[in-house]
């Protein structure tokens, strides 16, 4: 009985979480949201310009290895490591691995001087950032009912003399004597009824009329409501089909907090989680693994990538090196812009500074400065994901300053030229925004050197 109420408020807490989730979800990735995989062809080469990825050619080839390697068990124990100048993508490049890997494939983002905090140990703060990155996808059973749409899919086909609507219906029944075409007369009745997944129909043999009773009980997603064949699901008389449906996606992480906390999931609110109990850890690793072998849980290993990866120190690296052993952990990569460096907190200097048992299990990946014209297109990219519009010699005014200062800079100014140009009343971005943003913001290089000039009239 106690476990049995445990679950019960662990799923009552769940439901709470993932609008949470999402909102910190799309803050953290807003930088990279228009990056929606490596952009590789089949054969694992990289597209020029593809799923908002630029350049980076030779980078996003072995990271396409790498997602071949996870997608067929392969990766166990290793890990990968971007070496490259800062600004050169590696945080785009682990983030668009995890997108390839998935939609749903849980994405962490940090830098290692995030875990010398005061509020937690550096071994907590990693174990939270592991967890992070597992996704857990709790399943449902529900049952179809007779005459339940499961699916409805529609596609626009360009067909000579204009567009063609064709699609598929998928309906569970029990009555196999019902199988026929839809013709035109049934998607319209499909789209003027407005029928979706999840709605409950019977269609008129002799007619092909289409009567919508209601709502099945059960979830249903959304679709629009037209088709143009039927397919129906066989379903043994007088039994109603299953489905597994996903009802919520969450993070080992989030399941910790919720049930480690008075506050539940305000704490993911407050990002005040503190040092979580390693009991509750194991209670919540044998539950999901409970449910995973009922099959009502998936687990989905995510990506953890870890910048500036010379500064964690021995403790930390000989924790990360034990995490890689484990069944669920995610795949972890790290990245740095050392060369030789001393291990921190040690006398002992290393390739990356990273020691060598970690060392032998990298695989090794690097990155390069990008080209004026890769500076461009990304910065194209990113105009199309802000919706800003930009005058061809504004964008390429706006890619020089990308090489000048840096791409990060470079794409600040992207939204606040915007805001100029509304200002005003233009629907467009030209020189002269840029020019203004670029004189009311400075960057890293001008700062610094105010900073430094000012310092020396302090002196004298
Ligand atoms: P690093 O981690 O090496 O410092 P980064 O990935 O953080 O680099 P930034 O300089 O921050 O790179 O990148 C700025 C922006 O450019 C981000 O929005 C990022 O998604 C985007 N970006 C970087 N590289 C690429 C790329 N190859 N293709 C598309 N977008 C990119």
């Amino acid at each position: 009985p106690r476990s049995h109420s445990h679950h019960q408020t662990m799923s009552i807490n769940l439901t709470t979480t993932q609008t949470v989730r999402e909102l910190t979800r799309l803050e953290r990735i807003g930088a990279h949201s228009h990056i929606r995989g490596l952009g590789l062809n089949d054969g694992l080469e990289a597209r020029a310009g593809s799923q908002g990825m630029v350049g980076q050619e030779g980078a996003r080839r072995a990271v396409g290895v790498v997602s071949r390697m996870i997608e067929e068990g392969k990766i166990g124990g290793r890990a990968i490591l971007l070496a490259g100048k800062p600004g050169t993508g590696k945080t785009a490049i682990a983030m668009a691995l995890s997108r390839q890997l998935g939609e749903s494939t849980p994405f962490t983002s940090m830098s290692a001087s995030e875990v010398f905090s005061l509020e937690m140990s550096k071994t907590e703060a990693l174990t939270q950032a592991l967890r992070k990155s597992i996704g857990i996808q709790i399943l449902e059973e529900t049952e179809v009912m007779e005459g339940e749409v499961v699916e409805v899919q529609i596609d626009t086909v360009a067909k000579k003399g204009g567009m063609e609507k064709t699609g598929r219906l998928t309906l569970c029944t029990t009555d196999m004597e019902t199988v026929y075409d839809l013709g035109t007369k049934m998607i319209d009745m499909l789209s003027k009824e407005k029928i979706t997944a999840g709605d409950v129909i019977t269609i008129d043999k002799a007619s092909g009329k289409i009567t919508k009773l209601g709502r099945s009980f059960s979830r249903s997603r959304d679709y629009d409501a037209m088709g143009s064949t039927t397919r129906f699901v066989q379903c043994p008389e007088g039994e109603l089909m299953k489905r597994k449906e996903v009802v919520h996606n969450v993070s080992l992480h989030e399941i910790d907090v919720i049930n480690s906390r008075q506050q539940g999931f305000l704490a993911l609110f407050a990002g005040d989680t503190g040092e979580i109990k390693s009991e509750i850890r194991e209670q919540i690793d044998a539950k999901v693994v409970e449910w995973k072998e009922e099959g009502r849980a998936k687990i989905i290993p995510g990506v953890l990538f870890i910048d500036e990866v010379h500064m964690l120190d021995m403790e930390c690296f000989s924790f990360l090196n034990r995490a890689l052993e484990s069944d669920m952990a995610p795949v972890l990569v790290i990245a740095t812009n050392r060369g030789i460096a001393k291990i921190r907190g040690t006398e002992y200097k290393s390739p990356h500074g990273i020691p060598l048992d970690l060392l032998d299990r990298l695989m090794i990946i690097s990155t390069e400065p990008y080209t004026h014209d890769e500076i461009r297109k990304i910065l194209a990219v990113r105009c199309e994901e802000e919706d800003v519009e930009m005058a061809d010699d504004a964008l390429e005014l706006l890619a020089r300053i990308g090489m000048e200062t840096s791409l990060r800079y470079a794409i600040h100014m992207i939204i606040t030229s915007s805001l100029a140009a509304e200002k005003r009343k233009s629907s467009q971005v030209e020189i002269e925004d840029i020019k203004r943003v670029y004189k009311l913001f400075v960057d890293v290089k001008r700062s610094t050197q105010y900073l430094m000039e000012y310092n020396k009239e302090f002196m004298f």
